[in-house]
């Protein structure tokens, strides 16, 4: 477990370096520890070292640690990262406080349609135009965050995921660019390997997963 906050500590000086780089606030960028795939075992130690801002990318995987993490680490936040099926919707909204994955009118509605307290909600936007990734296309955002207004729900800011074979810098800028034009502040952006290029380009939000856990089996 020490090489877990080992590395833990190691990111978060990589964030406070690339903050710094880009003249931007110390601070001003937040870590979301995405733990898919690993156990309670691995998530405590963070846990008690203070962190308390956790992604997941399957509703049921999360459904299975984070209740009683949850309950024992009091201002815990858990994003969802991965896709969100209009049936889950319901146990998601009642366990993740932000959904990062918002990309249907469909999923839209039946959010809309849940009591509140619901989750704050991101747009994922599909920079690369990648046909079997989640999101939606850039020139859609309009279109589906005009939907989700309209339904009276909070859409914070853009959340993407570059094409693992480019360079990741020009999607990162263009998830940015989307953001200010329809005025978003939050933009989740970065993982493992590109999360100071992320944040050079203005994210709010960095998802790390195996720098921080490990690979992945
Ligand atoms: C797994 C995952 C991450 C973390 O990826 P790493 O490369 O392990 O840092 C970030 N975002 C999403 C959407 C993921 O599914």
């Amino acid at each position: 477990m020490t090489t877990i906050l080992a590395r833990y500590r190691a990111v978060l000086d990589a964030i406070a370096a690339a903050e710094l780089k880009a003249g931007r606030p110390a601070g001003s960028v937040t870590l979301v520890a995405v733990s898919k795939t690993f156990g309670a075992e691995a998530i405590r130690p963070l846990l008690e070292a203070g962190h308390r801002v956790f992604g997941e990318n399957r509703v049921q995987e999360a459904l299975a640690k984070w209740p009683a993490l949850k309950r024992d680490y009091p201002g815990t936040e858990l994003h969802l990262v991965g896709p969100l099926q209009s049936n889950k919707a319901k146990e998601a909204a009642r366990l993740f406080d932000v959904i990062e994955t918002l990309d249907r009118e469909k999923l839209a509605r039946v959010l809309a349609a849940l009591p509140p307290p619901r989750p704050r909600l991101l747009i994922e936007v599909n920079t690369g135009a990648e046909p079997q990734k989640a999101g939606i296309l850039p020139e859609e955002t309009a279109s589906l965050l005009a939907t989700a207004k309209g339904l009276g729900l909070a859409v914070e800011g853009l959340m993407g995921i570059p094409p693992l074979t480019e360079d990741p810098s020009p999607h990162f800028a263009r998830l940015a660019g989307l953001g200010r034009a329809f005025a978003l502040p939050k933009l989740s952006m970065g993982m493992s390997g590109d999360f100071a290029a992320a944040i050079a380009a203005g994210a709010t939000h960095v998802r790390v997963g195996a720098a921080i856990f490990g690979e992945r089996h």
